[in-house]
């Protein structure tokens, strides 16, 4: 059975970069596949475009209310007409913008049409909450694999904190466009709490002291 694939990561953890590398090693074998991405994107517009300067038009786009089974196999109808062959996988980049309706329908194409899907995003928003599209997929998707970033500390990026003129803000709408409107930088956790002043999605709480001398990180976890 062909799965639903959750490729989540943080800003600047090269999704797109992996998106377009797994679909040059389906091509390599001589295999068709398509590329979609949502409209509320518009970044690259119809393209993906990959920090290492890699771009690549999308096959097709999603808007908000689309019917993405539907659009699915009207893409591949036309790709089975032209080549011959079946399509052997979907690639969605920014996979966060579906809606959860949208990420049902990428699953009933894994399963009832027996393609892979591979779903690239962010899991959650610059106040760290999951985005409905993200939060569907962590829901159902049968594969979830972390693509990993480094913060400005060295430790792994986990959070997306969203900076307007180089200071950080954490009020402010769920989506707006890395370049456009805002700029994102991916931190860990440590680095996020002390930016948003121990804020996160549910809301400030102040750190609780312990009663005796901590015994430190490591003492647990070595
Ligand atoms: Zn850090």
């Amino acid at each position: 059975m062909a799965k639903l694939y959750f490729r989540y990561g943080a800003m600047n953890s090269g999704k797109s970069t992996a998106l377009l590398q797994a679909a040059y090693n389906y091509e390599e074998r001589g295999q068709k596949v398509l590329l979609a991405k949502p409209l509320i994107d518009t970044k690259g517009e119809q393209l993906i475009v990959s920090r290492l300067g890699v771009t690549r038009a999308v096959d097709f786009t999603v808007g908000a209310n689309d019917d993405v089974y539907a659009v699915f196999q009207r893409e591949r109808e036309a790709v089975i007409r032209a080549d011959g062959a079946d399509v052997a996988c979907l690639l969605v980049d920014e996979a966060q913008f579906f809606s959860p309706q949208q990420i049902d329908d990428l699953l009933r194409i894994a399963i009832r049409e027996g393609i892979p899907v591979l779903a690239y995003g962010i899991r959650t928003d610059f106040q760290t909450a999951a985005f409905p599209g993200s939060r569907r997929l962590l829901e159902i998707a049968h594969s979830l694999e972390e693509l990993k970033t480094i913060c400005r500390c060295g430790r792994k990026a986990v959070f997306n904190a969203r900076t307007i003129d180089g200071k950080f803000v954490f009020d402010g709408d769920q989506v707006a466009i890395d370049g456009v409107d805002v700029t994102y930088e991916a931190l860990c956790g440590l680095c996020y709490l002390d930016e948003s002043g121990d804020s996160l999605a549910s809301g400030w709480k102040a750190p609780v002291a312990l009663g005796i001398e901590p015994m430190g990180p490591d003492a647990d976890f070595a």
